[in-house]
């Protein structure tokens, strides 16, 4: 894609951003957006970096391996895909953050990098047979889990959620999402919100926004 669509999405994306904060009487700078690269070549990310992004988040350890080494400057990486606890020991040394925490097996292997990394725990937020996360219900376990490990600095929590063609049938989901924030101490980040629903996300208190497509384009 060329760099003047970028900057016209990141433009687009930046004015949805301060609409949904002035909605609710929030600060933009409150929130954080993710821009997810996955399939995204380099060089469009570097343009993107050039425009002011400074967070990619990837789904695959294998492709952030190739690129993490191309990309120049400051910028901070944030793992959104499924976590497999065979892969989170490399996972945790070369991300930043990782969002995806949803089992305690994947603990150790976190740990085992001997590196401090911000983790965020994946809810389950509508119980979804086959999602990743944990079930609402499961989260005050989970959470004593990672507690145990001085390395592993809990953030706070992330969710996908339902697929709803009306973002507004995320709100009940995302406010649910706040609640639960309850459960995590000292937890602060709240990270839900993609393309199609950012906007009520940020308006339900989301800290940090994963952003593809309303970026990059479709996949
Ligand atoms: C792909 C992906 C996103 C971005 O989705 P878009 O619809 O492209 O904005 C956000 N979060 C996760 C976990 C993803 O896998």
């Amino acid at each position: 894609m060329s760099n003047s669509a970028l900057a016209a999405n990141l433009h687009l994306v930046r004015a949805r951003i301060a609409a949904a904060c002035a909605a609710v009487g929030r600060m933009p700078s409150e929130v954080k957006l993710i821009a997810v690269t996955k399939t995204i070549p380099v060089p469009v990310m570097m343009d993107a970096v050039r425009l002011g992004i400074t967070r990619f988040g990837e789904s695959r350890l294998q492709e952030a391996v190739l690129k993490t080494p191309l990309i120049q400057g400051d910028v901070e990486w944030h793992f959104i895909g499924s976590l497999q606890s065979n892969k989170a020991r490399k996972i945790a040394m070369l991300f930043d953050a990782i969002h995806s925490v949803d089992s305690p097996h994947q603990l150790p292997e976190i740990a085992k990098a001997g590196r401090p990394v911000d983790v965020c725990i994946q809810v389950n937020i509508a119980n979804e047979p086959q999602k990743s996360g944990v079930a609402p219900d499961s989260l005050d376990a989970l959470v004593a889990e990672v507690l145990n490990y001085p390395n592993i600095h809990l953030r706070g929590l992330m969710t996908i959620g339902p697929e709803v063609s009306d973002p507004e049938d995320m709100r009940p989901w995302f406010r649910k999402m706040r609640e639960l924030l309850n459960q995590v101490p000292h937890g602060t980040w709240l990270s839900m919100g993609m393309t199609h629903d950012f906007d009520v996300a940020i308006q339900e208190g989301a800290t940090h926004i994963r952003v593809g497509r309303a970026l990059f384009g479709d996949r």
